[in-house]
């Protein structure tokens, strides 16, 4: 059976993306920064009733350590890691000249930093076995930019290289490494705005409403599943025509 490690997936986009790779077949890795992100939380019920394995693994994904032990303690429970997905990130949003430096190093530790401590310890792994699939969790505000949102979008567009770069490195190793950019999905994250950034947004979207995580999921296994086996490097955006 082929094993997912899907970070910040206690709920979110992450736990949608988990619960679609157990749909696919795979068990599952779920990782999160705390327990108490499980407490009160059917997550690990929903997709071990799907018949594959799943386990939670508590790390920090900003600290190098923790994730490398993480992924020691994976690889030993798990024996294969096929798909890794970077999904963990937070928002400290505030325009630049009033965001602290504690503001902007948080978000790039979790948001980039974590893309760095995950994806080098996996890959020693996928090296190994010859084959892998990355993804990664950017944004439309990486690919565009976003008033408020200067250590957020920072952190997006280096995924974006990031991507890239791992795609040209490991592509000869059967390694493949995508991003996906999500425009505004409905989840704890966009539910901080107020009704009236909501409404405006709204605007700006072709499809005039909110995706949902299972939109970012679907996109998600197809990275993950064989008929993307020639696709790597790439950024599909999921935002319902936010950007034309
Ligand atoms: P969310 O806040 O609902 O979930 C994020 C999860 O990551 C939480 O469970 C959180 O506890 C976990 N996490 C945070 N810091 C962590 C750390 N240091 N180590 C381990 N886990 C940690 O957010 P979401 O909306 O589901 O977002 C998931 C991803 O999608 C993020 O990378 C986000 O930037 C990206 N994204 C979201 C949207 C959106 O509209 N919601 C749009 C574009 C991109």
């Amino acid at each position: 059976m082929a094993t997912a490690v899907i970070t910040g997936s206690a709920r979110g986009i992450g736990a949608a993306i988990a619960l679609r790779l157990a749909q696919d077949g795979y068990d599952i890795a779920l990782n999160d920064i705390s327990e108490a992100m499980f407490e009160n939380n059917d997550i690990m019920d929903r997709i071990r009733a799907e018949g594959v394995v799943c386990e939670k693994f508590i790390a920090d994904v900003s600290n190098y350590e923790q994730t490398e032990q993480m992924i020691k303690d994976i690889k030993s429970r798990f024996v294969t890691i096929d798909v890794l997905v970077n999904n963990a990130g937070i928002t400290r949003d505030g325009l630049l000249a009033r965001m602290s430096e504690e503001n902007f190093d948080s978000v790039i530790a979790v948001n980039q930093k974590s893309v760095f401590n995950m994806t080098k310890h996996v890959t020693a792994v996928m090296m190994k076995q010859r084959s892998g699939r990355i993804i990664n969790l950017s944004s439309v505000a990486g690919l565009y930019g976003n008033a408020g949102q200067f250590n957020y979008s920072a952190s997006k567009a280096a995924i974006i290289g990031m991507t890239k770069t791992i795609a040209k490195e490991l592509g000869s190793r059967g390694i493949t490494c995508n991003a996906v950019a999500p425009g505004f999905i409905k989840t704890p994250m966009t539910d901080k705005l107020t009704d009236a950034q909501k409404e405006k947004i709204l605007q700006l979207i072709a499809m005039r409403r909110y995706g949902t995580v299972e939109e970012i999921a679907g996109v998600v296994s197809f990275l993950a599943s064989k008929d993307s086996s020639y696709v790597t490097g790439q950024v599909i955006e999921i935002s319902g025509g936010l950007s034309m």
